[in-house]
């Protein structure tokens, strides 16, 4: 079975039991600060799973583009990619446990579907503790469907539990299937340590929500102490690995001899035969996570996303200097499933980091050779880094680095906290803060005053929003002037002060166009959608919201910076005062 009959099978599967099929939200997220990419299929869909009404309805399921820069290290073994695709099924205040377990294990193991082998899996389900108790109501279900006792592990809040990402909020235990991959046969009992067996889906069982307790914050010290309670609305969160499915579908032991990795790794053995497994591997993953990243429109550079990208690009490049023919293959395979990868700009841009990089190279090897030492500062690591843009992998060929003080060096550069990088990845509870709505709804006024004063031309090109400011990329060719500033700020305030309402409905797709209202991302959307309206259509976007009633409640609006972001692109930082 093919990755892309297999990604049909698990839709067409979903579809049989009732759900909708959405399409896969883009990499980065969209106003969510706490993370830099979608690192899994729920990301997309918290604020559903926090309550909010979802207008397709309660049962949901599809492909989600995911990206785990926290596993890196592990990239080249036999599962673990930067990129890869996360099958999901969710229940939002719908069906729970028997259903949600039941048809993972009809989608395994049936022969109309996978027909996976049950003597070859295992399930592990939380073991319970002073928080929450065992899920007994999971390990039930397993058994009614004959996995003997001696494949189900209870494990830990470490192994089988979700969130909440922050302090507080929706968490639960989960449950998660593995497969055996060694050549003896399966072992009557499952140890989870045993790295034959291999996580390949996990359901998520969101009951309960975690609180702060207050009393007890005052009387211990100032010590926080939490309680569990049981949620209002209990969610079903599943993910499943489409390149690890895959895998075992076609008895092979690793994910990077799957049909999507074989044009890959066949070319990267023509443009050099003497390349390791592990190190082709290691491309093959970088460049495809790349064609992705670049497909949502990012640009490598020295911060956040961009800093990822050129990471990715030139540790590939190491190997492989001309990326180009690999990037081309991933266009290939992932086009009709994928469209925003069929995109010129991703060769061009790689052509560009390319020939930079070459540059970076030259120069910066000559400025390492000119320090002279065979061992150096974090810190000279990265000044040359930083003038030369050369990475810290190839200095490392060549001297010694003293690695954690660059790590410190660049993270103080890019001011993240070590604790803000750490929390990056599983984390996915998107900010619902006051300060952020009201930013949210300052962001849909300044793209409609934008739009007034530079031009109809002018679309979102992308939108980051943290409690204390809103950044908002649009399409625009030129730095606009302070006189055009003062209008769009006037503009903004204006509408802030007529107290406008502002109204949501939901329609179908077609229609929410035939209105009018602003896409920012033209086929991407889901067939019923959400349509925000400011006023008497001072601004109408299909947005997920959420946003305020009233714009009389956002205070001053103001633009603390006009920026170019990329070519073509420029970028306003603003705040509400
Ligand atoms: P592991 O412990 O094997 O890294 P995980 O606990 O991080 O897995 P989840 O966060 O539960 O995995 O993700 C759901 C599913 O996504 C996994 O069951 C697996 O099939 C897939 N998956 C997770 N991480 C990766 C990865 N780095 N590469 C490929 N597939 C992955
Ligand atoms: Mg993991």
């Amino acid at each position: 079975m093919t990755s892309n009959e297999l990604r049909q099978k698990f839709l067409d599967f979903f579809k049989s039991k009732a759900h909708k099929i959405l399409p896969s939200a883009s990499l980065i997220p969209e106003n969510d600060p706490t993370v830099l990419f979608t690192t899994a299929g729920m990301h997309p869909l918290v604020p559903y799973l926090l309550g909010e009404k979802h207008p397709m309805g309660k049962r949901l399921a599809n492909a989600q583009k995911c990206l785990r820069t926290d596993d890196i290290d592990e990239v080249g073994d036999e599962t673990h990619l930067t990129f890869f695709e996360m099958m999901g099924n969710w229940s939002l205040g719908d069906y729970w446990k028997e259903e949600a377990i039941k048809w993972s294990w009809e989608f395994l193991t049936s022969k109309k579907w996978l027909g996976l082998a049950k003597d070859k899996l295992a399930v592990s389900v939380f073991a319970g503790d002073q928080d929450a108790p065992r899920d007994n109501e999971a390990a039930k279900i397993w058994q009614s469907l004959a996995v003997s006792k001696d494949r189900i592990a209870y494990l830990p809040k470490s192994e089988n539990w979700w969130g909440p990402a922050g302090k507080t909020g929706p968490c639960g235990p989960d449950t998660e299937m593995f497969y055996w991959t060694g050549d003896k046969k399966a072992p009557a009992e499952f140890d989870p340590e045993d790295k034959n067996w291999v996580e390949i889906w996990n359901n998520v069982f969101m009951q309960y929500e975690k609180k702060l307790k207050m009393q007890n914050a005052e009387l211990k010290n100032n010590k926080e102490e939490y309680e569990y309670t049981k949620l209002q609305q209990r969610n079903v969160d599943t993910g499943m690995g489409l390149e690890r499915v895959t895998a075992i579908l076609n008895n092979k032991k690793s994910v990077y001899e799957i049909d999507a990795f074989v044009p890959i790794i066949n070319e990267l053995k023509l443009l050099n035969p003497d390349l390791k497994e592990r190190e082709m591997r290691i491309i093959a993953d970088h460049i495809r996570a790349s064609v992705f990243i670049m497909a949502d429109r990012i640009e490598p550079s020295n911060i956040g996303h961009g800093y990822v990208l050129r990471r990715l690009i030139r540790k590939a490049m190491r190997y492989a200097r001309d990326l180009v023919p690999l990037a081309k293959k991933i266009m290939n395979i992932y086009g009709d499933i994928y469209p925003e990868v069929n995109n010129a700009e991703i060769i061009k841009t790689l052509k560009q980091e390319r020939d930079k990089f070459a540059a970076a190279l030259e120069i910066g090897l000559g400025a390492l050779k000119a320090l002279a030492s065979k061992k150096i500062s974090g810190r000279q690591a990265f000044d040359i880094y930083q003038t030369y843009g050369l990475p810290l992998e190839i200095m490392q060929d060549e001297v010694k680095v003293n690695e954690k003080e660059f790590k410190k060096a660049l993270e103080e550069h890019q001011g993240v906290s070590r604790k803000g990088a750490e929390k990056k990845f599983k984390a996915g509870l998107a900010d619902h803060k006051e300060e952020t709505v009201k930013l949210h709804t300052a962001t849909h006024l300044l793209l409609s005053a934008l739009r007034e004063v530079l031009g109809v031309h002018v679309k979102q090109a992308g939108s980051n929003i943290t409690p204390e400011r809103l950044r908002f990329d649009f399409t625009h060719n030129q730095k606009l002037d302070s006189e055009q500033i003062e209008k769009i700020e006037e503009i903004v305030n204006q509408k802030i002060k007529s107290g406008l309402q502002i109204t949501c409905c939901e329609m179908l797709l077609e229609e929410a166009e035939q209105r009018g209202a602003l896409a920012t991302f033209r086929g991407r959307y889901p067939d019923k959608v959400k349509v925000y309206t400011i006023g008497d259509k001072v601004s109408c976007e299909i947005c997920a919201g959420p946003h305020i009633k009233n714009t009389s409640e956002l205070g001053k609006f103001k633009i603390i910076k006009e920026e170019s972001s990329s070519a073509g692109v420029r970028r306003i930082k603003a705040v509400l005062e």
